[in-house]
């Protein structure tokens, strides 16, 4: 890397911006930008952070951890802008700077934390902790800077260093080879259908989006059937050939492990094998005990002890409906996987007549943002919302809207960016683009994406019971950004251990389906009519059907995680020279855990798990989710029982949790708003598991 390169003043990162709220001037950004300003700003961290481990003074609170707070501007603009687009709005080029740039953040980081004088001077503060006088949040980023240098490796010797990064730098580029090859293959995988006939079933938007998706691939005729990355693919529901079942669910169950030249399995072995060592290298006795280490639950055996007081409740359950849906298919076939969405669609419509065509109607997205997601969160919290398109985004699609307090003051800025296409990636997520801190005296920036179907133009965009779930979630990771409250930009928002993190948002899914929130915002989008009270009725009694599926498949992606990263190195030693059968593995990981449910295949199979493998954020970390529906489901009962959409309960919420970020041990944040440790009973009872546990 060099630093004499020309950075020119014009680069719209080479200052903050002058937008409101800091908003990153994407009407002046230009691909040519990007990696100019990486340059320099991995340069410019890299030279306040030697300055900071060569200061002569001795270290302080102030001239150590303040200072590398402060470190590292350029690079922080620029990393929000770009890896937003690269998400949200990828092109070839932008792919190409982002192969490069990947590893050499990796290097980057590898650099700083691995610098011996620096963590010096960490650890000397750290000696010193209880007579430096610290307020709660500055002792907290002492702790925090402390406990990150020691698992980045700060104490190793120079040896163990030099092995460091290059299981490190290996690892990174494994991770994006996973992610690319599990999206090459979802396109290789796709199904084609020659006869319009054998899609019977589905709707006419998805017939059109599978002839359309043909044409992308410069097909003359006929229909394809794209994968989406998790294992149950949505039209499996109302194919009524099941020929074309079968072959679209055994098209998403055998992704990646064909021996062709997408398959994936060799990646997995190499990451297992690499992420085992660089453990042991740590001091940990697998992958699992060093990630689970720094998060919420502690130690692996908190989680087992978790899913295993879920996972028998849940396999009876998924059996119980098992039998439902056999005794719907009745004695001529046996239920395949293949079969289960289908005549859950039946049993559904059946039991509580609730069709999701019938429901769409009543769910406009602009009534189901406005009158819906805006209206909870001005009940709740005083919330007001402007729409601003003076101000620039990053694609003509994301749209950004002026958060105010009750009282009008200027809270930050949300972006919504709700339209699938082709350059966005799959599923739904939050991120900031600006992250609040009274240090640098920032307000947030926050962007929710979705993929949703865009209608024809003219027409209301209507969505799916599903669409509305996803954007009350989003938005509360959106609430959680948006309140935050804290001095360090390291603390900030959604700044907390990964296990934590789903429970604000997961908590905004309550107010979905709250009669007052519901009835004002469905509204039949031709009629003007309410949502039928019995149909919101039925809505309310079909809450826990088929829940025994969701939760084995999603409980079993998760045991699998936790088999694959609780290897040891000894445990992979013993194997020789023999690579681990990835499908045996698989299979007798999943039998083990008491969650081998032929039909209910796990939410993701080994090679392409890409959640724990194309990155490193949700390994061993997959468990995530439902141990934040702990909280969450607490949390829920808390408002249910102390009147639900009130201000007071809003505030209390916000002030007690959402406002902290990550600027205290999250554990003890809970404790202090809750007044108690958070109880598994209520998120039993919302799965429907209470009566086998
Ligand atoms: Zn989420």
């Amino acid at each position: 890397m060099t630093t004499d390169n020309p950075f020119p003043a014009e680069n719209p990162f080479a200052v903050p911006s002058e937008l409101p709220y800091q908003l990153p001037p994407f009407d002046r950004i230009e691909i040519g930008h990007y990696l100019p300003a990486f340059e320099r700003g991995m340069a410019e961290q890299r030279a306040e952070a030697d300055a900071i481990a060569a200061d002569p003074e001795p270290p302080t609170f102030e001239n150590t951890l303040v200072a590398l707070e402060r470190s590292g501007r350029i690079l922080q603009r620029v990393s929000a802008a770009f890896f937003n687009v690269t998400s949200s709005d990828t092109s070839p080029e932008l792919q190409e700077i982002e192969s490069t740039v990947v590893p050499l953040l990796s290097a980057h980081s590898d650099a700083i934390m691995l610098d011996r004088s620096l963590y010096q001077r960490i650890q000397t503060l750290y000696d010193q902790r209880e007579s430096l006088g610290l307020d709660a949040e500055s002792s907290w980023l002492l702790e925090r800077y402390h406990t990150e240098f020691v698992r980045a490796g700060a104490r190793l010797s120079d040896e163990e260093h030099v092995r460091l990064r290059e299981l490190n730098a290996a690892l990174a580029g494994l991770a994006t080879d996973f992610g690319n090859k599990v999206r090459d293959e979802m396109k290789a995988s796709a199904v084609v259908v020659d006869d319009v006939a054998d899609l019977d079933g589905l709707s006419d938007d998805a017939i059109a989006a599978a002839e359309q998706a043909a044409r992308d691939r410069g097909l003359e005729r006929g229909y394809v059937l794209n994968l989406i990355l998790p294992t149950a693919q949505p039209a499996l529901a109302s194919l009524h050939n099941r020929d074309l079942r079968k072959r679209l669910h055994t098209a998403s169950v055998t992704r990646g492990g064909r021996g062709d030249e997408h398959d994936t399995t060799d990646l997995v072995r190499r990451i297992v094998r690499l992420r085992a060592e660089r453990a042991r290298l740590l001091g940990f006795e697998h992958h699992a005990a060093y990630q689970i280490s720094d998060n919420t639950a502690r130690t692996v055996r908190a989680v087992e002890e978790m899913l295993a007081k879920l996972a028998p409740a849940a396999v009876a359950n998924a059996q119980t409906e098992a039998e439902d849906l056999q005794a719907a298919i009745g004695p001529e076939i046996t239920l395949e996987p293949w079969d289960w969405a289908y005549y859950t669609e039946r049993v559904r419509r059946e039991r509580y007549a609730i069709d999701e065509t019938e429901l769409r109607p009543y769910f406009e997205l602009e009534r189901v943002l406005w009158d819906g997601v805006f209206f909870a969160a001005g009940k709740l919290y005083g919330l007001r919302f402007e729409e601003r398109p003076d101000l620039p985004a990053y694609h003509p699609d994301a749209r950004v809207f002026e958060v105010l307090d009750d009282d009008g003051s200027p809270l930050g800025l949300f972006i919504g960016d709700f339209f699938t296409r082709t350059s966005k990636r799959g599923g739904a997520w939050a991120n900031a683009l600006v992250p609040q801190s009274r240090l640098f005296g920032t307000a947030p920036v926050v962007v929710n994406n979705l993929n949703i179907n865009r209608a024809p133009e003219g027409e209301p965009t209507l969505l799916t019971l599903d669409e509305v779930r996803t954007l009350f979630h989003e938005f509360g990771h959106a609430l959680h950004t948006l309140f935050s409250q804290v001095y360090f930009p390291k603390f900030a928002g959604t700044r907390v251990p990964r296990d934590f993190v789903e429970y604000p948002s997961q908590v905004n899914e309550v107010w979905m389906l709250w009669p007052e929130v519901l009835e004002n915002y469905a509204v039949h989008h031709e009629t003007g009519d309410r949502l039928p009270q019995e149909i919101v009725d039925r809505l309310q009694a079909a809450k826990q059907f088929n829940e025994g599926f969701a939760t084995t498949e999603y409980l079993a992606a998760s045991l699998l995680d936790l088999a694959w990263h609780t290897l040891t190195v000894d445990d992979l030693d013993a194997m020789g020279d023999q690579p681990i059968d990835v499908r045996e593995f698989e299979a007798a990981a999943l039998e083990r855990a008491g969650v081998a449910v032929p039909f209910v295949p796990p939410r993701y199979r080994t090679p392409y798990f890409a959640h724990i493998f194309s990155g490193a954020a949700y390994s061993a970390g997959y468990y995530s989710y439902i141990w934040s529906e702990v909280l969450d489901a607490d949390t829920v009962d808390w408002l249910v029982e102390e009147g639900g959409l009130r201000r007071e309960l809003g505030d209390t919420f916000r002030e007690g949790l959402l406002s902290k970020g990550g600027s205290a041990d999250s554990m003890q944040v809970y404790r202090a708003f809750r007044g108690r440790d958070p109880l598994i009973e209520p998120l039993l009872k919302r799965r429907g598991l209470i009566a086998v546990s």
